[in-house]
């Protein structure tokens, strides 16, 4: 973990500058948090919390997905026929999703993206328009070795309602089975496997780990250690924040 320490410091000395120059803007500019890492790297649990701690909203592919096609938007309608193929649905696609969901009023103080851009073209799509809105754009990389996420997302338990995420031995709900928040019942993903876990984290490698390689050539990227517990992963983000977010005091 040395090397990462090590990087995480070298991420912030980059990023700074860049961050700082900028800090007395920052009241009213829109704040955007892009979370990068492998499927249960902890994305979606720092997701949410920064959600609640800055009010405003978590968007994840996936929900982008479900949203639409509950709604059964000409665009999801499209998503729908790539998947049904079994295929990846296209960069445009996902994009068009995306780009009509932020526009959205609640997204206008800033929104936390999960799980997305997931490839290089959408991160360039998505980098020159955030440029040109003048955001503040923050991207985090969660870092944590294959075989320690093996562990973690074979025991993975969710929500079926809010989508909360629960660990069999790590952070299990209260009552068993049983959602903290609303009572809903947990339940395991299908691909939440050891078999179906490895071949995602090839495909995370091989598409989405050059997104992160895309950001850390802009200079804004924090690289977080996030082999250790929840609590020492979000000292470590809310440490970079409070220097580059200066109105995220509490
Ligand atoms: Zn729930």
């Amino acid at each position: 973990m040395k090397i990462i320490s090590i990087l995480c410091v070298m991420a912030a000395c980059v990023a700074l500058p860049l961050f700082s120059m900028n800090a007395s803007s920052a009241d009213n500019r829109q704040v955007v948090f892009i979370m990068l890492g492998a499927p249960g790297a902890g994305k979606g649990t720092q997701a949410v919390r920064l959600s609640e701690q800055y009010g405003i909203p978590q968007i994840s592919t996936g929900d982008l997905f479900r949203e639409n096609l509950r709604n059964n938007t000409p665009i999801g309608q499209r998503a729908k026929s790539f998947m049904d193929q079994g295929q990846l649905v296209p960069d445009e696609v996902v994009l068009e999703m995306l780009f009509d969901r932020l526009s959205s009023k609640d997204c206008a103080k800033g929104y936390i993206l999960d799980g997305v851009p997931r490839t290089i073209p959408q991160a360039e799509v998505l980098d020159k328009r955030l440029s040109e809105s003048g955001a503040q754009v923050i991207v985090i990389s969660l870092e944590i070795p294959d075989d320690l996420l093996v562990g973690r997302l074979t025991g993975r338990l969710v929500c079926g309602q809010c989508g909360a995420i629960y660990h069999k031995v790590s952070t299990p709900p209260n009552v068993e089975g049983i959602c903290d928040r609303d009572g809903a019942q947990l339940i395991q993903r299908k691909d939440d496997t050891e078999e179906v876990v490895k071949e995602r984290l090839k495909v995370f490698h091989e598409q989405t780990e050059p997104v992160k390689g895309y950001f850390e050539k802009k200079g804004n990227l924090l690289l977080v250690d996030s082999s250790v517990s929840k609590e020492k992963t979000t000292a470590q983000i809310d440490e970079y924040l409070s220097k580059v977010l200066p109105s995220a005091s509490h």
